[in-house]
This record gives C-alpha cells, structure tokens and sequence, in this order.
C-alpha cells in the first residue's frame, strides 16, 4: 500500500486554512463579482500528491469544492483505477479559484491575480508530485506556451518534486478513449513520481516556482 502524506508542520496547515479563509473573501479580481462560492481546494494538506485543474465550473460554484461535476467523477475514477488512491490521499485544487462566467476560458490577469493563493498552497503542502490538468495549468506551472498534447507523456522537475502534465478530464470526456487512455499512462507515471527521489537540482527549473 503506498502510504501518501507524511506529517507536515501543524504551523503550515494552519497557514493553510488561514490562507483559505482570505481567499473566502478575494476580490482581487472580476471574477468575484459573479461567483456564489470560492473554491481553495481539498484535501489532504500534508498529501504527496496534488492535483492543480483549470478553474471551478457551475457545480463547483455552487458547493464551494472542486471537481465536484462530472470531470470530478471522472477524476475519481482514475485516480483509484490507477493509482489505488482516494481524494482523501491527495490535495485538489485549481488554476482560479473563482468561476468565469459561462464557464469561458479564464484570462491572463484572472490567472495572474490568483497565483498567490495557488503559489502559497504548493509552498506550504510541498507535494513530492503535482499533477496538471489540462493547459492552463500545465503551461502556468511549467512557464511555457506549449500545448499540454507536447506537454503530456514526461515527468518534468518541479520546485522540490515532480509534476507530470495530462489532459484535463473534461477533454477526457469530450475525447473518449484515446484521450481516457493517455490519462491513464500519465496517471502511471504520476504513481511512479510518487516513489522516485525528489530531484537534486531544482535550480535547473525555469518554470513557475
Ligand atoms: N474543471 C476544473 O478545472 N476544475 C474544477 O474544479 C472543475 C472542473
């Protein structure tokens, strides 16, 4: 059984939940004029493993969680089928934390205004892997304007850890199996990560630390 989440500093979790109360209240951007409920995250925080999607959709506006729609059941599914693992093994959360209207893309500034919150959670969670979904967060996370299909299929070095980009769930959805499938082998890869040594020269990254 692989055992996910070690025990991190109470001081950092509760830097967290402090940090997910200020976001309750964000207005650093549009996007807080339209939403019903900021979505932070969800979790484990002391997890190894953290999951960063695009932005939360209707349902996710609703009940104030994310990946609560039917990409969050996809999610699920595949987290479990190949990873053996559960929500409560990992930290979920995304790109933006406050849904666009309509659910259309989100813009540079929205992403720009939000990278604190997110920037914090990773320092203070530290997962050994992240895993992107999607473009948005994989070209945030990795600096870059590559496609996340180039993107896909390779573990890359991320601050102290690793992070492997796949497609987001929705795509999965739209894309059938082919794109299920790729998701899969990513999902693989991600488990592996969780088992291989940190990396030992973090400066080498470029991306978005
Ligand atoms: N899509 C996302 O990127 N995030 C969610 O939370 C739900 C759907």
């Amino acid at each position: 059984m692989l055992v996910v989440g070690d025990a991190r500093d109470a001081s950092a979790i509760a830097a967290l939940s402090q940090l997910a109360e200020e976001a309750s209240n964000c207005t650093r951007c549009r996007l807080s004029a339209h939403r019903t409920n900021v979505v932070f995250g969800m979790g484990n925080p002391a997890a190894d493993l953290m999951f960063v999607g695009e932005g939360p959709g209707e349902q996710e506006d609703r009940q104030g969680l994310p990946f609560v729609g039917r990409s969050g059941q996809l999610l699920d599914r595949l987290i479990w089928e190949e990873m053996g693992l559960t929500r409560a093994n990992c930290y979920i959360t995304n790109t933006i934390k406050s849904r666009p209207p309509g659910n259309r893309d989100p813009l540079p500034d929205e992403i720009e205004a939000c990278w604190p919150y997110l920037e914090k959670q990773l320092e203070l969670i530290d997962p050994r892997v992240v895993v992107t979904l999607g473009n948005f967060a994989t070209k945030l996370l990795l600096g870059t304007t590559e496609g996340i299909s180039r993107l896909r299929g390779r573990v890359y070095p991320y601050r102290s850890g690793h992070l492997v980009p796949t497609f987001h769930p929705s795509a999965a959805l739209r894309g059938g199996g082919q794109v299920v499938a790729q998701m899969r082998a990513d999902l693989v890869r991600a488990k592996e990560a969780l088992v291989t040594p940190r990396p030992m020269n973090e400066a080498a990254f470029k991306g978005r630390v």
